[in-house]
């Protein structure tokens, strides 16, 4: 690999890699930013270097990315290169490619970086799950975001390009629909207050049953990829969608990276059935211990995401934690909470945590959902069944810090 760098880069590969080292060794993380982010400096071709000659999927959207990438590795199976969780950036890919020579190699890019990392990295498949608003004090509004995927998408430069796309979310297929492959999938996608109109045109769509429409013509696309009761289907090809990981939102997930990984000559069934074994992502969806309590950890940081959890939560009187912040990472400005459907809950009994848990009650409050303000977690009674516990970013690592595994 290092016989295709310039000499500048390998100088920056080589500070890309002592930065990592030192980080590592003063415990200031893994170092993957940090050291991504000298190399780049130094040399801004240092990725588009890396990235030359290996098969490349990429993995993009607001909410799901972190578990497909997940996916797309097991599913691929064998040594795949990947990007640390939270390094979604280029430095993190830099740093990502930097660590190992493998030939597969699966990317979670920042949907605001999408075009830049494509531009660098040229990747065989690019996986586009959804597209709705996250960190409301941030500048990207989504329907910008749409438009700059699908001017990327629509580049000549990126003509080899497979997309992977939602045929269900409006936005993401209004973003593709300048590419010139697109494999669109028909998989559940239970959110779509982001796309009340037109990213076209701007008129009213209309929601049917699994279809969506606009009178100037845009409209959901034939799909190629879909789910059939316990089956995927993806072109001729049938196999058993059976995954450990809970919610019709990870059927989504699943789908859509098996339909990435048969671009790239992975066998479908194979795919899923490796897919099948993954338990948990990060610590997302596994069962901990904290305090007496099983806890079993879901993180959600936007309305989507909290919606599409929140379906997961099972009909009965069980108690329900749910955990919010409002640090940077969180974004600054919870009232995205009024836009989560809370009502949902009604039944269970909510113990509101978090630094922002009085905003989480009073929402809980206008939903008409019973609940508690758990000011000392240590007093919450102890259930014999594990807890569903809900929690945004920075109070869902949080809880997997204090808590264990069981
Ligand atoms: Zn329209």
């Amino acid at each position: 690999m290092s016989a295709a760098l310039s000499l500048r880069e390998r100088v920056a590969l080589f500070a890309l890699r002592l930065v990592n080292r030192a980080s590592r060794a003063l415990k200031r993380g893994s170092g993957t930013v940090a050291g991504g982010r000298v190399g780049l400096r130094l040399a801004p071709s240092l990725l588009a270097s890396l990235a030359r000659g290996r098969t490349i999927i990429a993995v993009s959207g607001t909410n799901g990315k972190t578990t497909t990438t997940a996916l797309c590795v097991a599913g691929w199976g064998g040594e795949v290169t990947t990007n640390a969780t939270g390094a979604n950036m280029p430095a993190g890919h830099a740093a990502a490619l930097a660590a190992t020579s493998n030939d597969r190699v699966v990317l979670e890019v920042d949907e605001a970086w999408l075009a830049d990392v494509v531009a660098a990295t040229r990747p065989a498949v690019a996986v586009l799950l959804n597209l709705s608003r996250d960190q409301l004090d941030r500048a990207n509004e989504v329907r910008q975001l749409a438009e700059r995927w699908r001017q990327c998408l629509g580049d000549p430069r990126n003509g080899d390009l497979v997309v992977v796309a939602n045929a269900n979310d409006p936005l993401v297929v209004y973003a593709a629909l300048g590419a010139n492959h697109v494999r669109w999938c028909d998989v559940p996608t239970g959110w779509t207050l982001d796309a009340r109109s037109c990213p076209r045109c701007t008129l009213a769509l209309h929601h049917g049953e699994n279809s969506w429409s606009c009178s100037c013509g845009l409209a959901k696309p034939a799909t190629t990829t879909s789910i059939d009761g316990d089956d995927l289907l993806v072109d001729a090809g049938r196999a058993e969608l059976a995954l450990a990981l809970p919610g019709q939102f990870n059927r989504a997930n699943a789908a859509m990276a098996a339909t990435a990984l048969a671009e790239v000559g992975v066998d479908l069934g194979e795919s899923l059935t490796r897919m099948g074994a993954v338990e948990g992502v990060e610590g997302r969806y596994t069962t901990r211990a904290w305090n007496g309590h099983h806890l079993h950890l879901l993180l959600a940081k936007n309305p989507a995401g909290f919606d599409a959890l929140l379906s997961t939560v099972s009909a009965d009187e069980s108690d329900v934690w749910v955990a919010i912040n409002a640090n940077v990472a969180d974004g600054r400005d919870p009232s995205w909470l009024y836009d989560v459907n809370f009502e949902r809950l009604a039944g269970h009994r909510v113990w509101c945590f978090g630094e922002r848990r009085l905003d989480l009650a009073t929402r809980l409050d206008y939903a008409g959902v019973n609940f508690v303000v758990a000011d000392d977690p240590l007093r919450v009674p102890i259930a014999s069944e594990s807890v569903e516990l809900l929690a945004n970013y920075t109070a869902f690592q949080e809880w997997l810090a204090r808590s264990v595994p069981c």
